[in-house]
């Protein structure tokens, strides 16, 4: 049995308790696991790529820029809010996570927000991270990009002098804008093109492929970004979408992309290719659709050989489920050994779009764990 204790007493010395806003102290982690792998999880240096800035927006950071920037909100309190969290698919989850945003309107609005993720990251020892934003909503309400991005940059690099985690910025494309919109952001962006590591797409992927956005990726390749997208689980044309992305786009890395187990001919393509898929168990981890049987993603991918990581996603809307929440109901729903812990935390390092010598540098950090605790 996990206790609220023993999940606080993994936070690392870089953190002091006094640092972490409230929510950090009320998720409920999974129970039933041994003790022993808790505990392994919690040392384990690791990273994470598949985290939606705007989905570590806190209900309780929600109210307190609501009223630093004089906006209203439609809830009595926190409680009402996160009981508004109601959804059932991508398209019910997006309505609420877009309308969650909209208190983010200035520089230091985006600072607190990256600073808060960055801080709940390091306290369960992400040692690394790769960070979505959504630039195209925060267009359309006015917002400079300039103070999106740099609000950002200024988090990351407090976090990194202050906490000791280190970071970078993936700027993704929602996809169901129009491509002209996705365009206008990437060239609002590109003079900050220093602080960007890549490029993504994410949002509802039903009538938006991703040739939609074969220029787009093109031209962030031409300027030295790197590409990544997501494909969803169970979306319509779910393995087309997949071969475009893998085949034809060539991106870097996969979002999700659970079914590609339904077909031998992608995983070969994928394993030759060195691939690395970003896992969110707990809004993806289930395969569902038109099979008699439900296949659990993260189980099969590493059974397929693939190279799997594990990330949160959009925490905030996940019962404030962190990486280290996650890594536990991973453990029990996909059945996953101290073997299989080590090769994740391995391929997360292994996937850093990061010089040769820092990855490295972190993947020493991991096996130095590794061995300390054989
Ligand atoms: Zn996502």
């Amino acid at each position: 049995m996990i206790t609220r204790r023993t999940l606080m007493a993994g936070l690392t010395a870089a953190t002091t308790l006094a640092m972490l806003p409230r929510w950090a102290y009320a998720a409920a982690p999974a129970e039933g696991v041994d003790p022993a792998l808790v505990t392994f999880i919690k040392g384990l240096p690791k990273t994470e790529y598949h985290v939606h800035l705007e989905g570590t927006l806190e209900a309780e950071m929600k109210f307190a820029l609501a009223k630093r920037n004089g906006l209203n909100l439609p809830f009595a309190d926190v409680a009402a809010m996160k009981a508004s969290y109601q959804y059932h698919d991508l398209p019910s989850f997006l309505a609420i996570y877009y309308d969650g945003m909209k208190v983010l309107l200035r520089e230091q609005d985006f600072y607190d927000l990256a600073y808060a993720y960055l801080a709940k990251a390091a306290s369960q020892n992400v040692i690394y991270t790769e960070m979505f934003f959504d630039p195209q909503e925060h267009l359309k309400r006015g917002v400079a990009m300039e103070a999106v991005i740099m609000g950002i940059t200024r988090a990351r690099r407090d976090a990194e002098a202050k906490l000791g985690i280190r970071s970078q910025l993936i700027l993704c494309f929602v996809r169901d804008l129009t491509a002209e919109s996705a365009m206008a952001a990437l060239d609002a962006a590109l003079p900050f093109k220093q602080h960007l590591v890549g490029v993504g797409l994410d949002s509802d992927e039903a009538g938006h492929p991703p040739e939609k956005f074969a220029a787009h990726f093109a031209k962030a390749r031409a300027n030295g970004l790197h590409v990544t997208a997501h494909c969803d689980v169970d979306q319509v044309d779910t393995l087309k979408n997949i071969r475009t992305a893998l085949v034809d786009l060539k991106v870097d890395r996969i979002d999700h992309g659970g079914n590609i187990v339904q077909s031998p001919e992608l995983v070969a393509i994928a394993k030759q290719r060195g691939m690395y898929f970003t896992v969110c168990p707990t809004f993806s981890g289930t395969l569902r659709r038109g099979i008699a049987q439900p296949v659990d993603v993260v189980r099969s991918m590493l059974d397929a050989g693939l190279k799997v990581t594990i990330s949160s996603d959009d925490p905030a809307y996940m019962a404030s489920e962190y990486i280290n929440e996650v890594l536990l109901r991973a453990v029990s729903r996909s059945k996953l050994t101290r073997a299989d812990l080590a090769g994740i935390a391995r391929n997360g390092f292994e996937a850093a779009w990061l010089p040769a010598a820092d990855k490295t540098a972190l993947l020493a950090r991991l096996e130095a764990y590794l061995a300390s605790v054989a």
